[in-house]
């Protein structure tokens, strides 16, 4: 049977996204989460504002849906154990309890012949410099079990550095909940990640193993697929499709992987929902990891991954947001030198966004996108074909009517691109560069 209302713990973007997805799959969600307004609230059918531990919410929450899942891996296990007796929850608890905790993971990972960097659990300053002799080097990292992302709740450790003052820096005195992990410090070449979703029959879709690069501990790039031997990209399939059925997924689960300078691959963390980094699958694949997500959990059949497209997506959080005045609309691969020419001239008020589908136009999509940026000044077609080609006569005045929805400064959208031509391309190779960097140039800068 196929769940037709499906319960979401959780309403950040991931929940959102999933709710987008459902959506359209007929699917309605109900949103759970102590916040109020959050984002995966505004677009779900229900949403109840209720602590984790609330079993009377809880209950209510359970009873009006068909499954449950959800959106992060920090959701109270006994939220999860709680549900479970009124409705079925997936990924379940046992998954859930492995990726809270970064000493059963790393146990988990290992005992089922998937190799992780060398790890030992700390639970004294004495212990740290035991890993260190363990691991034969001089420096290592130290993490916090639970709760650990982007960075926090982890430290470098280097031989001769007071061991106390670094085990109470992660550890306060007289903590008893925090404990430590020592890892041995990885020399990568590169850090990727894999995207695997499995359904109640057991079959598997997995996703072009991405690379991933960070800026300060937070993702800031992915590249998909990862430029990485094709011998590679297979390995590393097969250890999500190893993980997948081990523990018995259904739902969606994202590996994150280090590929060593002598070419092993480790696993550093795993996800049970989906990832920052497979974002990308939204716009360059057939079924996005959010509809697999969805799916899967209201037994459905996986999806095909098929990747339609190459993609790259950059990390824009927070303050990014708020400086981008003008945002570049396109198709196809001028979205490519769009995206060079702003990272090499290090524009920061520009975003590019590209429509894959124009008919029917996603204007409830598009709408909700532009939403996100409260400077907005100006809204930019770009495409390479001349005027009176290509899909401007089209689209020009469908953006403007979501942009009217909005009721921002911008209530026209600008043309930046070829002038009408008789040709659709523009003959020689040189005068082709030439014209296409002209129109990548008015589209960022508004130079005509
Ligand atoms: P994590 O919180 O485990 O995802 O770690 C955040 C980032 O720290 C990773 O994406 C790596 O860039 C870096 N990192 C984590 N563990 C190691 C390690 N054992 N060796 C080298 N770099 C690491």
């Amino acid at each position: 049977m196929i769940h037709k209302k499906l319960g979401i713990l959780g309403g950040g973007q991931l929940g959102r996204m999933a709710s987008l997805a459902a959506s359209r799959l007929g699917i309605k969600t109900h949103i759970y989460a102590p916040e109020e307004n959050c984002p995966g609230a505004q677009v779900a059918t229900w949403f109840t504002q209720a602590e984790y531990d609330d079993t009377k919410a809880l209950k209510a929450f359970a009873d009006s849906v068909d499954a449950i899942t959800y959106e992060f891996e920090n959701i109270p296990l006994d939220t999860v154990r709680f549900l479970q007796q009124y409705c079925e929850v997936s990924p379940n608890d046992r998954l859930l309890e492995i990726a809270q905790d970064r000493i059963k993971e790393k146990k988990f990972l290992n005992d089922i012949g998937i190799e992780t960097a060398r790890w030992q659990e700390v639970t004294s300053p004495d212990g740290i410099a035991d890993a260190l002799s363990a691991f034969k080097q001089n420096e290592c990292i130290l993490k916090t079990t639970r709760m650990g992302y982007d960075g926090k709740g982890q430290m470098r450790f280097k031989l001769g550095d007071d061991t106390i003052h670094a085990y109470h820096s992660l550890v306060p005195e007289r903590s008893s909940k925090i404990q430590l992990i020592a890892e041995e410090i990885v020399d990568f070449s590169c850090e990727v990640s894999v995207v695997i979703a499995r359904d109640k029959l057991g079959q598997t879709a997995v996703y072009t193993p991405v690379l991933n690069e960070h800026r300060d501990h937070i993702l800031y790039k992915t590249t998909a697929p990862a430029p990485i031997p094709s011998a590679q990209m297979e390995t590393i399939k097969k250890k999500a499709e190893l993980l997948a059925g081990s523990v018995d997924l259904i739902g969606v689960l994202a590996i994150e992987l280090f590929i060593t300078t002598d070419g092993k691959i480790l696993a550093n963390e795993i996800a049970p929902r989906p990832h920052n980094s497979g974002h990308w699958t939204i716009d360059a694949c057939s079924c996005s990891q959010f509809e697999q997500q969805v799916r899967t959990v209201c037994s459905l059949n996986v999806g095909h991954p098929h990747r339609h497209s190459d993609a790259v997506m950059v990390n824009l959080i927070g303050d990014d947001v708020k400086k981008v005045k003008r945002v570049v609309l396109c198709s196809g691969k001028v979205y490519y030198d769009l995206l060079e020419e702003r990272e090499s001239q290090k524009i920061k008020d520009v975003a590019i966004l590209r429509l894959e589908q124009y008919y029917p136009f996603p204007d409830v999509d598009l709408t909700e996108e532009l939403k996100g940026y409260p400077k907005l000044e100006e809204v930019v077609w770009c495409q390479e074909e001349p005027e009176n080609m290509g899909a401007w006569f089209f689209v020009d005045r469908r953006i403007e009517a979501v942009l009217a929805k909005l009721g921002g400064k911008a209530t026209r959208p600008l043309y930046a691109g070829r002038p009408a031509a008789a040709s659709p391309a523009a003959g020689y190779p040189k005068a082709h560069k030439r014209k296409q960097q002209a129109l990548v140039d008015q589209a960022l800068k508004g130079e005509y």
